[in-house]
């Protein structure tokens, strides 16, 4: 069984992969992949090894936590000024509040726009930072939950990791989706199998108010995977993944239909009509977790942009002490 280092290692590295395969076909029907790339899609690195705004972002979470972490400031509140860093690596405007130099702005890299998302953007622009109680606006996006996987090693991770994608994303699919994902992550973090974990996390959404349309779509996707045909029209069942609870949904089907085999999950997860970028992402940060670093091809390891920057980052999180 994978330790804590490397099934965090394999959670970081694994989501900028899925990122990194998807993001040449986001905005590609599956029609148009298949074309592009032939009948089996998108299968590895070679059609570009280069991180999104979701691996950028994930960066900035680990960050902001870290932060705080050292300094016992508030967890949000850091990472919310860390997000503001990133606002500046992609419009060059420096937002009050944060300070601009140091840390991840050292990295060239993390100033490459790619496709940043429009509502992250407008949000962190607007200089008001959005909370479960003061909605900064309506929107559902995958933004939120594409960017929470270092809430895993934190005490309280549902909640650290809604109340972090509401500071973007103020509708309760776009943050409890987040929230959801960072339980999940964390149970695979401290050994649970996949099918337990997602299972358990099911009854507790259960429990939760407003949590109804992230637990459906984490049933259904339980409810494909177990009938047992992956392939991308049963992806399509579960939705495109634009929205947050359909993008954890898409992630954890191919998951669940591959539990053993990163790549073959990685792929489900990309080559699809919808999101492919931020599915991809949340497809490798679930099968990292769960099978740690070790089971992702060592030319993919070591072929994804800024992949010294993400080890280290995931090293310095499985640092940090246990207690959920
Ligand atoms: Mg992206």
């Amino acid at each position: 069984m994978a330790g804590r280092k490397s099934r965090m290692i394999g959670c970081l590295l694994g989501g900028a992969i899925g990122d990194a395969m998807g993001y040449p076909v986001e905005f590609m029907r599956y029609a148009e992949i298949a074309r592009y790339f032939g009948g089996a899609g998108v299968r590895d690195l070679s059609n570009g090894n280069l991180v999104s705004d979701d691996t950028q972002m994930t960066l900035f979470t680990a960050e902001g936590l870290l932060n705080a972490h050292q300094s016992g400031k508030s967890k949000v509140k850091s990472v919310y000024l860390s997000y503001l860093r990133w606002y500046y690596t992609q419009c060059g405007v420096k937002m009050p509040g944060a300070q601009y130099e140091g840390g991840l702005l050292n990295e060239a890299n993390i100033f490459a726009s790619r496709a940043p998302g429009t509502t992250c953007l407008s949000s962190l622009g607007s200089g008001r930072m959005g909370t479960i109680a003061n909605p900064i606006n309506h929107s559902r996006g995958c933004g939120g939950v594409m960017r929470v996987a270092p809430c895993a090693v934190f005490p309280h991770a549902f909640d650290l990791g809604c109340r972090i994608a509401a500071i973007t994303h103020g509708h309760p699919g776009g943050y409890i989706s987040a929230g959801a994902l960072s339980s999940l992550l964390q149970k695979l973090y401290y050994g649970q199998s996949l099918p337990d974990a997602v299972s358990d996390l099911i009854e507790e959404l259960d429990m939760i108010e407003d949590a109804e349309s992230t637990r459906d779509a984490l049933q259904h996707a339980v409810d494909l995977a177990a009938e047992g045909r992956p392939c991308a029209p049963t992806v399509k069942e579960l939705g495109e993944g634009w929205v947050g609870e359909e993008a954890l949904a898409i992630a954890v089907y191919s998951a669940l239909s591959f539990p053993d085999d990163f790549p073959q999950a990685v792929r489900l997860a990309v080559n699809h009509d919808g999101d492919s970028d931020s599915t991809g992402s949340i497809c490798g940060n679930i099968m990292g977790m769960l099978l740690g670093a070790g089971a992702i091809p060592i030319e993919w390891r070591d072929g994804v942009e800024m992949c010294n920057v993400i080890r280290s980052y995931a090293v310095r999180l499985s640092t940090v002490p246990q207690e959920p």
